[in-house]
């Protein structure tokens, strides 16, 4: 039986989620809603799917304007209690104090909590309701991340990005006239964070056959139906027309409900993410700029894409396992290295995360064999993958940086980013495979030559 993905009324339903994998999956207990015209409904979806009459909206001051103050209206006319947390000022942060307002408002009495917002405001919801034991209820104002079905929030803790554990909302509320109100970098960042499931799939095959990471068909069947749904209808959202909103706000829903499915994130974040983090962790460490989530994430996913053609077009034949032996860091060396390249504080927690940080000589020599005995087969693997410039065309139509460069990252910070994001997570991906063969140092120089002409 296959995966029946449902869209009923406005609602999205999945059905059949059968699978042989090794992981238990889950039917996460959610109801989708995505329909234009949502906005005027909002009121009598709350209605029908909380419980309770005091209600503690939460937006900031944009989200404000384009929902939050009339969903309060028609709440209020239903005979709600509303009470209004807005976040002041640009850009909102998912600092604690921003969660203190929120906690600060809950009373004993507040029945459930409404985030009208996208990334940093329904995250900072997610957890305050997670820590107060109140339901909560999103309605969603941009498509710029597949978040928004997630149990974990991104939160800032002493300088540093962290993933909070939290729960997932009872309903998930989206009217595609509202998604077409954000700034087209956001439907950018959205594309993006789709998009990178190409990679993330190629990756996670890589890593089933070279790492023994467990595969979840099911989990590729979700993520091919959102590829297509985004892919087929690029110009429409680049035109930020209804049907193209609806597309990319569904397709990222699919894709981020794999988390919840397998309850981890391997199906959604691959090394294209690492780099993400690796651009916003070194701008609260040492200034500059990164770009939001989606963007770097499409920005890391060309680099992938060239590092996957560099694989792809590598010869098996030519690779010598005595010279790759020869160059290979110490352990003592490789600990140095993921403590420098990484900022203060998060080399540490590398080491300890990731159980692969330092290979023996055995257990990488048995890797280069898999990897070699599955190139022909990786090959065709690829096959799904789109072309760097692809998304570079994509990008450019939407006003978006295509390399760190144009994103405000200079030579040196990205030199490190291909170099050591590999180390972020014990998942496996393409720029494992290319530094295991011994080839990551030539493939970063290629990319570093190529960036200006990105
Ligand atoms: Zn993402
Ligand atoms: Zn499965």
């Amino acid at each position: 039986m296959h995966l029946n993905i449902i869209r009923e009324n406005g609602q999205l339903k999945l059905e059949n989620l059968h699978c042989g994998c090794a992981y238990d999956h889950d039917m996460p207990d959610m109801k989708i809603f995505i329909y234009s015209g949502l906005l005027g409904d909002c009121a009598n979806l709350v209605k029908q799917n909380m419980t309770g009459s005091n209600v503690l909206v939460v937006c900031d001051e944009i989200t404000h304007e384009v929902a939050a103050k009339q969903i309060i209206d028609n709440l209020q006319s239903q005979g709600y209690n509303c009470t209004l947390c807005m976040f002041a000022g640009e850009p909102v942060e998912p600092s604690p104090e921003r969660e203190a307002q929120v906690a600060a408002m809950i009373e004993s009495d507040t029945d459930f909590l409404l985030s009208v917002g996208s990334g940093v405001v329904t995250d900072v919801t997610r957890h305050a309701a997670f820590m107060a034991e109140k339901p909560f209820a999103v309605f969603g104002t941009a498509a710029s991340m597949d978040g928004y079905t997630s149990i974990t929030s991104s939160m800032m803790e002493n300088g540093m990005k962290i993933t909070k554990y939290g729960k997932s909302a009872d309903i998930l509320m989206f009217d595609p006239t509202v998604l077409a109100t954000a700034p087209p970098i956001m439907q950018a960042a959205g594309i993006g964070d789709v998009l990178a499931k190409y990679n993330v799939l190629v990756d996670w095959k890589l890593g089933s056959i070279v790492s023994d990471e467990t595969f979840c068909p099911l989990c590729e069947e979700l993520l091919l139906a959102a590829l297509d749904l985004c892919s087929s209808n690029v110009d429409e959202i680049i035109a930020r027309s209804e049907k193209g909103m609806e597309a990319l706000i569904e397709s990222l829903i699919l894709a981020g409900l794999t988390v919840l499915i397998v309850r981890y994130t391997r199906p959604v974040a691959s090394v294209e993410h690492n780099m993400s983090h690796y651009w916003e962790m070194s701008a609260l460490a040492y200034g500059g700029s990164s770009p939001s989530h989606g963007v770097g994430v499409g920005i890391g996913l060309i680099y992938s894409l060239i590092f996957h053609d560099i694989l792809r077009s590598a010869n098996m034949a030519d690779i010598d396992k005595e010279k790759i032996k020869a160059s290979r860091m110490t352990k003592a060396q490789k600990k140095e290295f993921i403590m420098t390249y990484y900022p203060p504080g998060v080399g540490k927690e590398v080491l300890q995360v990731n159980h692969f940080w330092y290979l023996t000589w055995e257990q990488q020599q048995a890797r280069i064999d898999a990897l070699i005995a599955y190139h022909e087969r990786y090959k065709q693997d690829c096959a799904i993958l789109p072309s760097y410039q692809s998304i570079i065309d994509m990008f450019e139509k939407m006003d978006a940086p295509t390399s760190a460069k144009k994103a405000g990252i200079d030579k040196d910070r990205l030199r490190k980013t291909l170099l050591c994001t590999k180390d972020f997570r014990p998942r496996y991906s393409i720029a494992n495979a290319i530094d295991e063969l011994g080839l990551l140092g030539y493939a970063t120089q290629k990319v570093l030559d190529m960036e200006d002409s990105l």
